[in-house]
């Protein structure tokens, strides 16, 4: 073995372990969860993620990947942005402030 080769396994990430997801039930059921629409489903969604020992790797890829829809790593994503709060249905609320604001670019 060279040392460029060592080097180079030294610095290999290992590829997280999806099989330990919280939300892979292997049913589908999560996903309803993950893909809603509904506050209190997007709040369990969170909630499943927060005890999730991969949130940090799912976060990150889900910034990379600007994921255009769901719950990932904790934040749910629209357009590839992460919403700080969704709004609730119906009609939209005089006060624009009260709308979901994006955090990433
Ligand atoms: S952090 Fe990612 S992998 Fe973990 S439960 Fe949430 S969406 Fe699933």
């Amino acid at each position: 073995m060279f040392a460029s080769e060592a080097f180079d396994q030294d610095h290999i990430e290992e590829e997280p372990d999806w099989d330990r997801a919280r939300c892979r039930d292997r049913s589908g059921a999560a996903t309803a969860l993950f893909f809603s629409d509904e506050i209190p489903d997007i709040l369990r969604a969170k909630a499943i993620c927060r005890e999730c020992a991969l949130l940090d790797a799912c976060l990150s890829g889900a910034i990379d990947r600007r994921e255009p829809a769901g719950v990932w790593g904790g934040e749910l994503f629209a357009d590839g942005r992460i919403l700080t709060h969704k709004r609730k249905r119906g009609r939209p609320p005089k006060n624009r402030s009260a709308e979901g604001v994006a955090l990433t670019a």
